[in-house]
């Protein structure tokens, strides 16, 4: 890896390191999650990065891709669990990482740290030449051994410019893989526990949408968000609200959906947990280098 790419990673992972010190002290009982979101974006931005995502705020059995819409009212209530999913980028070069916050009570404090101590064990493990089935025991065991289990539809994965899935996949339980780590990838972990039945299903649509697969289009409205996020976002996920800011809310929904329904943007779904159970999440970037390094 070049060291004007490590430089990269490095400054995002900063960034995101405040936006998760923020977090703790703004997420509290009736805090509006829309002023969140945009407080924490607005102070990424403030830091000289960019969001490489909208703030996902997803709360108790929902364990990602909820993020406030347009205009939304939502609080966040006396204990709830927040899942703070955190994604800057600086030149594309993401730092994707998350933590859990448990809102005025403590009663899921051993489910948060069965995700924390997880994802320990694996960043102890996590070198170039280790198999992944490898980071997937060391994350079964941390959960199981404080009475939960992974959630096994989840998992990390690699980080490449602008593009914040791609392989390899870093499974959450012993997945019997003899894939290998790689030197020079940059991989973003990220154990998810529960106290349920340990998968997720789709919720419902949310208001996170990404470029898929660019083609011309007819329509000017969808022909002007096209542009503007081929423009803006590239190939990086981003909100309804932001475009509702930036290109206006007329034909917004109307566009999206043409753009949808032909392809063009993926539009993401809210993830929650099977049997309704209590989700916690905590995630890194490590860049694996010959000593790896944890940008966040
Ligand atoms: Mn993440
Ligand atoms: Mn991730």
């Amino acid at each position: 890896m070049e060291e004007e790419v490590i430089e990269k990673y490095k400054k995002a992972g900063e960034i995101a390191k405040k936006i998760k010190e923020l977090a703790r002290e703004i997420i509290k009982e009736n805090a509006k999650t829309l002023d969140v979101a945009e407080k924490l974006e607005k102070e990424i931005i403030k830091l000289s990065g960019k969001p490489a995502w909208p703030m996902n705020l997803s709360v108790n059995e929902i364990a990602a891709h909820w993020t406030p819409t347009v205009n939304d009212e939502t609080i966040f209530k006396k204990g709830d669990l927040v899942k703070v999913d955190v994604g800057v980028h600086v030149d594309g070069h993401i730092a994707d990482t998350a933590i859990t916050i448990e809102v005025g009570t403590k009663n899921w404090n051993e489910l948060i740290k069965a995700s924390e101590e997880a994802v320990k064990a694996a960043i102890d493990v996590a070198k170039p030449g280790v198999e992944i089935s490898k980071i997937g025991a060391v994350i079964e065991d941390a959960i199981k051994s404080k009475g939960f289990v992974p959630i096994a539809n989840l998992s990390g994965h690699g980080l490449e410019q602008y593009q914040n899935h791609t392989p390899p996949t870093i499974p959450n339980f012993d997945n019997r893989s003899t894939l290998k780590l790689e030197e020079g990838m940059a991989i973003a972990i990220e154990p998810f526990a529960t106290n349920g039945v340990g998968r997720v299903i789709d919720a419902m649509k949310s208001d996170i949408f990404m470029l898929e697969n660019p083609k011309p289009i007819r329509s000017q409205t969808a022909r002007k968000i096209l542009n503007f996020v081929s423009e803006n976002y590239q190939t990086l996920p981003f909100g309804k609200r932001w475009l509702a800011k930036e290109v206006g809310t007329f034909g917004l929904e109307l566009g999206l959906r043409e753009l949808t329904r032909n392809g063009i943007l993926h539009n993401f779904s809210v993830l929650k947990e099977e049997s309704g159970g209590m989700v916690a999440q905590t995630e890194h970037t490590i860049l694996l280098l010959d000593s790896p390094i944890v940008t966040t």
